[in-house]
């Protein structure tokens, strides 16, 4: 018997139980992989070249048995059974309300054989926790209280040699000729695949990172800080799922009952609760992928007019003349990744500053960020435009002269990225003034004038 090990979200063969539970429903497994080409239209060159170099890990560590084709998943995967006789097809559940309508689909198309879901791209899986009265969390802290209470499996002991793997060459349809793995040519500045994962998530978690001198040890002392190098970038890994952060929760707990690195390994399980939180908070409201997840906040006054198209240009070309906003616009074009505290500067000066609607924002990092995720990007905008749920009151305005001040505190972290104002030295690189050169823009706007006008709009919609 052969069972079809559809790949999505889940691009490794470690910590793989959809991989179990195909191997325990039949003899040989052929590991599959769908160009959806709704998908990659609206994925940003960057997360495909991310997806296309994960594939060819994957590829690589199956000595070439993996099948990609390209279509329609409920076309494709129907026809790869038919091709294969297969009895059962494996996945890892998705949570997205586009991979939730997709599976829909390609469970109908099935018909008599399983689409089997096994696993999910999160520790816990989305929808599993509630509340006691049986409603979900809509709070962060209680959710990770919870969230810990409840605790994960421990890593699945999977690997390239859990299966019979059926090679692609034995299998003759007329449709679902192979497909290549795309490869549009765009410089990454990590490698992705879960190889590459795995070995930057143990020198993250060694202290022996070869790029930098920070790790999970320092990890909650520094996390904040865009200047120096002291996150992970872990998050186009957990996006595309080449390590679960299963195997990451391991390491950290263990860690945690070490003194020189408890603080970190604690922040650093905040931070995959999150993620956890935010998928958890998309699964139940499926609305807050596009729209206010506090419908309150459906009739503020947002600008969409010919001035408010110019603004967001000079918004994200990294032009608006307040330098940490700048940096960070700067960092994101070139780099496709941004600091945190940065997402949330920028995100804070778009919303409350310009008065844009957080979806262009939102959009145009989906574009950008080889790490866009649609329950971190959405979730993150909003929880910055104050119209997620509770954690940030609308009322809280980033002064991005401040924050730049305190986050950035040597400046460096502008100088690097805004070379217009390379000979500003220390902090005064934040407010340039009579120092700031010719090519260097004025500030687009008066900051304490726009966070007045953010508040009088918020005063009119407020219940
Ligand atoms: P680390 O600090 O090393 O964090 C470890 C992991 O924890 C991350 O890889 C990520 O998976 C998770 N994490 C950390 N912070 C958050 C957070 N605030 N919310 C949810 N998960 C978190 N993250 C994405 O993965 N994709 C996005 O598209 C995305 N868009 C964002 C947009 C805005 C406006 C904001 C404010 C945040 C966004 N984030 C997004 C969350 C966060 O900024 C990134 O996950 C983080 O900067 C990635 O860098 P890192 O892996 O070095 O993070």
């Amino acid at each position: 018997t052969t069972a079809l090990l559809w790949f999505r979200r889940d691009l490794r063969l470690s910590d793989l139980p959809s991989l179990l539970d195909a191997v325990e429903a039949a003899d040989r497994v052929l590991a599959c992989f769908v160009l959806d080409t709704t998908l990659l239209s609206s994925s940003g060159e960057r997360r495909v070249q991310f997806l296309g170099d994960s594939l060819r890990d994957l590829s690589e560590q199956l000595d070439g048995r993996l099948l990609v084709v390209r279509g329609k998943p409920e076309n494709r995967i129907p026809e790869l059974v038919k091709a294969v006789d297969a009895t059962s097809v494996h996945i890892s559940s998705d949570h997205t309300p586009y991979g939730v309508a997709r599976d829909k689909r390609v469970a109908e198309a099935l018909g008599d054989v399983e689409l089997a879901a096994q696993g999910s791209p999160y520790a816990v899986t989305p929808g599993r926790l509630a509340k006691n009265d049986g409603e979900p969390y809509k709070v962060y802290t209680p959710f990770l209280r919870a969230w810990r209470d409840h605790g994960w499996h421990s890593p699945a002991d999977t690997g390239p040699k859990s299966a019979t793997w059926v090679d692609p060459k034995d299998v003759t349809t007329s449709k679902s000729k192979a497909a290549d793995i795309p490869d549009p040519g765009v410089d990454l500045p990590q490698p992705a695949g879960e190889t590459a994962a795995l070995k930057r998530w143990k020198q993250f978690v060694d202290g022996t990172k070869d790029f930098a001198e920070h790790s999970v040890a320092d990890y909650d002392d520094v996390r904040n800080r865009p200047d120096l190098d002291a996150t992970s970038r872990m998050s186009a890994h957990l996006k595309f799922g080449n390590i679960h952060p299963r195997t990451m929760l391991a390491d950290l707990v263990d860690l945690e009952k070490k003194a020189a690195t408890k603080d970190g390994a604690t922040g650093y399980i905040r931070e995959i609760c999150f993620r956890d939180f935010y998928a958890t908070i998309m699964h139940h409201w499926p609305r807050s992928s596009w729209w206010n997840w506090n419908s309150q906040f459906d009739d503020i006054e947002v600008d969409t007019d010919a001035d408010a198209e110019k603004a967001f240009e000079q918004w994200k070309a990294g032009k608006t003349g307040f330098p940490i906003v700048d940096a960070a616009m700067r960092q994101l074009n070139e780099s496709g990744w941004m600091h945190n505290r940065l997402r949330m500067i920028v995100a804070s000066f778009l919303v409350k500053d310009l008065h844009l609607p957080w979806q262009w924002g939102a959009k145009y990092f989906l574009e950008q960020l080889t790490d866009g995720d649609m329950s971190n990007n959405q979730h993150g905008w909003q929880w910055t435009a104050g119209c997620g749920t509770d954690a940030s009151p609308y009322f809280r305005v980033f002064n991005p002269t401040t924050q730049g001040e305190k986050f950035d505190p040597d400046g460096d972290f502008v100088r690097r990225w805004v070379p217009e104002l390379a000979d500003i030295s220390g902090k005064a690189v934040h407010q340039p003034g009579d120092d700031r050169p010719e090519d260097y823009p004025e500030p687009m706007v008066d900051h304490k004038a726009e966070r007045e006008e953010a508040l009088a709009r918020y005063q009119k919609v407020k219940g």
